[in-house]
């Protein structure tokens, strides 16, 4: 049984989309003013498992992560780095494309941009205002949140901090009440605005994520996922929004990742503490260790970014290829051991049922470190068979799947070369060509590679 932590419900449930075997999710994606930090590729590559564990699981999934190409910042930074908003929110739109793939991402199904998106919003705006849920302030419209009763029930905030505190303390001083937000705001001079039956202006940022997502997956749909940060006041307004207009429920279930913490603080721009990815990589940091790292601990347990982390997910990752390839050459006889089966058999479940306990990625990763010690033990005494080693390797195939962490990076031709090198030197050694035989050891370590005599015969392992 799947069951996810819905923050609406502060609690896990069991996950039974309306329409079995299907399920929409909507992820709140960058805006795209510079380059994503890994905080947020927090976020992301978390999405990307969860969509990637629904389809292991067989349901089919419709992912859409929105661009926000339109906002203060892109607009106050565009006009800076003298170009067109256009030319430059498509900079770091295909910046962000590029980190996804480097980081191993799936593509979700669609990444709309809020610019391509302006009538669905102007269209949610006018049937907010034949509901009565907004007003007019010099050329801006606001949602009226005293007219949704509901407000707050997703962030559940104390009377207090809801409460009106007056319009001396609003910057938008045309708003009747602090808590209400622009739907549609009114432009300045020279600021890129569009033409439409509700005025000259552009969108806000909430109202861009209601009128999307519900563009491409229905007035109420299955998952919407994003930061905690998220969820006060971007996913509050949200839901006020959509519901409003519709009135129909918006999300079945909500589920928000903690975040990337440096030194006991959120990872942020603001704060100055955050790597980009580019930054890591200029650092010769492996990619796959930092999705490694990012996933490794529970999506909902605040995570503490360092550089050691980085190199702790690295060696974590060198066992898990070093333990499927010693299982893909290792020789087996016909058959199996029934207590190595019952290890196989017990880390599967383990493995399945920590996934399916809202995605506690770190127990599962635990099952199958328990697992590799079992195992390699086996090995050493000569005791791995057939069927086991086919259980083992649907396992890390499942890992490689789930966690988008391929495990066997090395070309498959690099690897015979390697391969036949180490025969040679074996022949060479047997032969009592020494000279030869360290020759060969030596080619390889240039490469990386270090060998390694066993009784079971000659291993390699790449140590990064
Ligand atoms: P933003 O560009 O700030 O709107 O953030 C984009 C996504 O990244 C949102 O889902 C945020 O909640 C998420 N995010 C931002 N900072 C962090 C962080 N330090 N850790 C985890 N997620 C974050
Ligand atoms: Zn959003």
């Amino acid at each position: 049984m799947l069951r996810f932590h819905n923050t609406f419900k502060r609690g896990k449930e069991e996950f039974q989309p309306p329409d079995p075997g299907k399920v929409g999710i909507y992820t709140c994606g960058p805006t795209v003013h510079d380059y994503a930090h890994i905080g947020n590729f927090r976020a992301y590559v978390w999405e990307d498992l969860l969509c990637r564990y629904l389809r292991y699981r067989g349901y089919r999934v419709t992912q859409i992560m929105n661009i926000t190409d339109v906002d203060d910042k892109t607009i106050r930074k565009a006009d800076a780095a003298g170009c067109s908003l256009k030319e430059f929110t498509e900079r770091y739109t295909r910046a962000f494309f590029e980190d996804l793939d480097t980081l191993g991402l799936r593509k979700a199904d669609h990444y709309p941009c809020a610019t391509d998106h302006i009538p669905e919003m102007v269209r949610l705006v006018q049937a907010l205002t034949e509901r009565g849920f907004t007003y007019s302030g010099q050329g801006s419209i606001y949602y009226r949140i005293a007219k949704f009763p509901e407000y707050g029930k997703l962030a559940r905030l104390r009377p207090e901090e809801l409460r009106s505190t007056g319009r001396a303390e609003s910057d938008e001083y045309d708003k009747q009440d602090v808590r209400d937000f622009a739907l549609w705001k009114k432009t300045k001079e020279g600021e890129p605005s569009w033409k439409t039956e509700i005025g000259v202006g552009r969108p806000g940022w909430h109202l861009e994520c209601s009128a999307m997502s519900m563009h491409y997956l229905g007035e109420s749909f299955d998952l919407h996922t994003g930061g905690v940060d998220n969820i006060f006041p971007h996913h509050e307004n949200e839901i006020a929004q959509s519901e409003a207009a519709t009135g129909k429920p918006f999300v079945r279930s909500w589920l928000h990742c903690a975040h990337l913490m440096v030194n006991g603080e959120k990872m942020s721009k603001s704060l100055g503490n955050f790597f980009t990815l580019r930054d890591l990589l200029d650092r010769q940091q492996d990619p796959m260790a930092i999705r490694y790292l990012l996933l490794s601990q529970h999506y909902r347990k605040p995570l503490n970014f360092t550089l050691e982390g980085i190199r702790w997910a690295a060696g974590n990752l060198v066992r898990l290829e070093d333990f499927r390839r010693r299982i893909s050459s290792e020789p087996a006889e016909p058959g199996s051991q029934s207590a190595l089966s019952a290890a196989i058999r017990q880390a599967g479940e383990k493995f399945h049922a920590a996934l399916d306990d809202d995605l506690n990625t770190s127990a599962a990763l635990a099952a199958v470190f328990d697992l590799i010690r079992v195992a390699n033990t086996a090995c050493d005494q000569g005791g791995l068979r057939e069927d086991d080693r086919r259980g083992i390797l649907d396992l890390m195939k499942a890992v490689e799947e789930i966690f988008g962490i391929p495990l066997a990076r090395t070309e498959p031709e690099a690897e015979a070369e390697i391969l036949s090198l180490i025969e040679e030197r074996t022949r060479a050694r047997m032969a009592g060509d020494f000279r030869r035989a360290d020759e060969i050891r030596d080619t390889l370590a240039e490469r990386g590679i270090v060998l390694e005599d066993t009784p079971g015969g000659v291993r390699w392992k790449r140590p990064r």
